[in-house]
């Protein structure tokens, strides 16, 4: 798979190493979504619809664990948030392996090749 182009909010942090804590650059789940993410996207490519951005605390949240009623309503908030944090592996550090380059000021970033 080749380079792709992603769009993330000009506040958003720079993805930190692999490994490292997470930051919620929001690289990972702008590039695709996990999971649970293409079950509540409905798709596999692109995007996840549940990525939020906080402006706050200028990063982004995962959905299904910042607001679970809103995203899985079907089940109840300490089921919710603990299916969403194993899926996402919540906790844990950064483990996108991608390499973000910015692309320019409107363009977004091109997360390139693992
Ligand atoms: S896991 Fe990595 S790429 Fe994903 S939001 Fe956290 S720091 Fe960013
Ligand atoms: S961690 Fe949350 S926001 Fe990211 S892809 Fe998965 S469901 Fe979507």
């Amino acid at each position: 798979m080749g380079p792709r182009i992603i769009h993330l909010h000009p506040a958003a942090p720079t993805k930190p190493a692999t490994g490292a804590a997470c930051n919620g650059c929001g690289v990972c789940c702008a590039a695709e979504p996990c999971p649970l993410g293409m079950l509540l996207s409905r798709r596999r490519r692109g995007a996840c619809a549940a990525l939020e951005w906080h402006a706050a605390d200028a990063r982004y949240r995962c959905g299904a664990l910042a607001a679970p009623a809103r995203w899985l309503p079907w089940l109840p908030a300490p089921l919710a948030r603990g299916l969403a944090g194993r899926w996402i592996a919540a906790g844990r550090g950064c483990d996108a392996d991608l390499e973000p380059q910015a692309a320019g000021p409107a363009s977004g970033q091109s997360p390139g090749q693992p």
